[in-house]
């Protein structure tokens, strides 16, 4: 891909999008920009904004637009977005942050949103299931766990179950991906750069079409 590229990527949590989006990062060398990690940074560090976003992650709802908008607008003036562009996991979540996203890349906006397809039961039964590294955000689940332990085989971080993957949780934050997150589908075809990509399949496979939908976009 040449420099600038500038992706969004939707879906369900549970589709996978954390570890697409990990694996464009390095296959495009872009740099991978997800709110959920910016966030879990600030519950570690232990601030009065980390303390109150964990209360917010943990019950599945979202943290308010304004908070998150003014996140993402610190973020994207970094100087490592401006020549390559960035991919971005977990923003927007909805029409209002789409809408200030669209203002803070203007003129040019994004180049492609892709849509990881992704059936409601297959995503609650994954997210049940779910393990994750707390460094590389590579996923694991119950069936399918690292080699050794609880020590992920890609960077040798600890592979945890995330605080926010109880049922009730899960359930909320489909519950508003249908809700907030689902319109943002129709907003991206409206503006002529949606791809919808099938979530289903292993991790290569799904890889392989997002970078061929990609390539050919870009070509
Ligand atoms: P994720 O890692 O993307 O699943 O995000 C984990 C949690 O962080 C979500 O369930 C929300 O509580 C919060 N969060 C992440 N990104 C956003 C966003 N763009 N808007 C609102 N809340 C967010």
């Amino acid at each position: 891909m040449n420099p600038g590229a500038r992706l969004v990527l939707l879906g369900r949590q549970g589709s996978g999008k954390g570890t697409q989006c990990t694996r464009l990062s390095r296959h495009y060398v872009v740099p991978h920009i997800s709110t959920g990690d910016i966030l879990r940074a600030a519950v570690r560090d232990g601030t009065e904004f980390g303390r109150r976003a964990r209360e917010i992650m943990d019950a599945g709802n979202l943290v308010p637009d304004d908070v998150m908008v003014g996140i993402m607008d610190e973020r994207l003036d970094r100087d490592d977005t401006r020549g390559r562009g960035f991919i971005l996991d977990g923003f927007p979540r909805t029409v209002a942050q789409a809408e200030a996203l669209e203002r803070m890349t203007a003129p040019r906006g994004i180049d492609v949103a892709i849509n990881l397809d992704l059936p409601r039961e297959v995503a609650l039964a994954r997210l049940i299931a779910r393990l994750i590294c707390a460094d590389c955000g590579t996923n694991y689940s119950t069936a399918d766990p690292p080699k050794y332990g609880m020590t992920c085989d890609v960077c040798g971080g600890d592979v945890v179950h995330r605080d926010d993957d109880t049922e009730a949780a899960i359930v909320r934050r489909l519950d508003l991906y249908e809700e907030e997150t689902a319109p943002l589908i129709a907003y991206f075809d409206e503006r002529g750069v949606l791809e919808t990509v099938d979530a289903m399949g292993t991790p290569d496979a799904v890889s392989e079409r997002l970078t061929s939908i990609i390539d050919k976009r870009r070509n």
